[in-house]
């Protein structure tokens, strides 16, 4: 369907910085609090209060750009931004409008096409708005705890062209934002927000369609399915000869569409205006110098890294790059012992499928996994066993490895003689599936296999039955 399209997408990525306090107040900056317990004047925008910029916001704003390979800005101001919201009490939003912090950078994704560079427009500061919370009953509720929340925006250049890209861009920005400490970027709980600017184009032409903004994606997996939407609405749209119209869109998870939510803004409409209140902003030579002496290892750096010290495929080092808590959690089970590329294996296939590495949350100890890795390295359970253990120990963290193959009487049955005599009884019982195999059939043998693996709850060891099934089968 898309092979005559081309899908244009521009992404605005709104990232919370990790500060003790809000960006103009001396407020705690802190999710999941009480509702309307971390305010002041100034965050409430009440009239009089003076806002003063917390300098680590600036800090954090060019270790974030100098991540991504963007110019800083030497000198800088900062502008309000008009609009209405029920929880932007001033009735305005401080942000930048020219001369952003940083600009001009770029990070480098890899898919499955190969590796690609993805320009970065911009990357300015601001503040958050507050939320609103809408109560059965109640109504429509503020808290103003988000309120100075302190953000950047990052704005790429349009050169995504799908899903899987936008995927990627956004699960390397979100590495680097959380290897340098910058954000935890927390997807579900709103630290890291996503808006894709998206328009369709007819294969091989300059100009752009007509361009959607879509908010309210709060996951890789509704980023993804909005863009596919999108994308099948324009190719509909524009083979019709149905007029698009520029909008912002939401999505919603449970009927799976986008809804018109407001036509879009220009930005004539914001008025910006520099804020009277503030100081200009000025970056030092020296102060970029010091922040670049103190940028920790980069995913990429740590990519190519995993694949010389421990042979990985650049597959699988990406993956495990992919957040800081993930290659953390790598490392630390080499560390104890267990074999990379088995480590490397039950994260991507095992631990993933348990806890993705948008939100990394694992219940199991490095020294637990490492051991039962050993486990399977050495013998004595097979891989079918070891998830088994790791589900376990997520339930129940209390329990070993050890224990469980105890209780769940897991230990793997490597003796000849024994696995012998069940795969005989097998074999005078599954005469359809030998037959098949010997008549030439290979895959008849993975029946055989099942059936083995079932007599024995699981534990034969997978190799040796192999081998002892192509003996006797001969
Ligand atoms: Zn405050």
């Amino acid at each position: 369907m898309t092979n005559n399209y081309e899908t244009v997408m521009g992404l605005e990525v709104h990232v919370e910085l990790k500060t003790k306090t809000k960006i103009f107040c001396n407020c705690a900056n802190k999710f999941g609090d009480k509702p309307n317990t971390n305010t002041c004047p100034v965050c409430l925008g009440l009239p009089g209060a003076i806002p003063v910029l917390n300098e680590k916001v600036l800090d954090l704003a060019v270790t974030a750009g100098l991540a991504t390979n963007c110019e800083i800005s030497r000198i800088g101001k900062q502008d309000r931004k008009n609009y209405f919201y029920p929880d932007l009490a001033k009735g305005y939003q401080i942000s930048q409008d020219e001369n952003p912090i940083c600009h001009d950078g770029y990070l480098d994704i890899e898919t499955s096409r190969g590796k690609k560079r993805i320009r970065i427009n911009r990357m300015h500061i601001e503040e958050d708005a507050g939320k609103l919370i809408h109560e059965e009953g109640l109504g429509s509720l503020v808290d103003n705890n988000r309120a100075g929340t302190p953000l950047i925006e990052i704005v790429s250049e349009p050169d995504l062209r799908s899903a899987e890209e936008v995927l990627a861009y956004l699960q390397k920005l979100r590495a680097i934002l959380t290897y340098t400490d910058v954000s935890d970027a927390k997807m579900n709980e709103g630290s890291f927000r996503c808006d894709v600017n998206l328009s369709v184009r007819e294969a091989g032409k300059e100009e752009f369609g007509t361009r959607v903004e879509m908010k309210n994606l709060n996951s890789f997996q509704s980023i993804q399915r909005a863009i596919e939407y999108e994308t099948a609405r324009h190719i509909k749209a524009v083979e019709s000869g149905e007029e698009l119209i520029q909008e912002t869109r939401g999505y919603s998870q449970d009927t799976r569409k986008t809804y018109s939510m407001r036509s879009k803004e220009d930005a004539a409409d914001y008025r910006f205006i520099p804020d009277p209140d503030l100081m200009p902003i000025i970056i030092t030579d020296e102060k970029i110098e010091e922040i670049k002496e103190s940028l920790p290892e980069l995913p990429d750096a740590r990519k190519a890294r995993y694949t010389e010290e421990y042979g990985l495929s650049n597959y699988d080092a990406e993956q495990l790059t992919s957040s800081i808590e993930v290659a953390t959690f790598f490392e630390e089970t080499v560390k104890n012992g267990a074999n990379p590329k088995s480590v490397a294996n039950l994260i991507i296939t095992e631990i993933f499928r348990l806890s993705s590495p948008e939100d990394f949350d694992v219940n199991i100890s490095p020294a637990a996994f490492a051991e039962t890795i050993e486990f399977v390295d050495n013998g004595r359970i097979n891989l079918g066993s070891a998830k088994k253990i790791i589900e376990i120990i997520f339930e129940n963290p209390e329990k070993t490895p050890e224990s469980i193959i105890f209780e769940e009487d897991l230990e793997q049955i490597n003796d000849r003689t024994i696995l012998g005599k069940i795969i005989d009884d097998v074999i005078l019982h599954s005469k359809k599936a030998v037959d098949e195999y010997r008549s030439g059939k290979e895959k008849a043998l993975q029946a055989v296999i099942g059936q083995v693996m079932g007599k024995t709850k699981g534990k034969a060891n997978p190799q040796l039955t192999i081998d002892i099934l192509k003996e006797k089968l001969g």
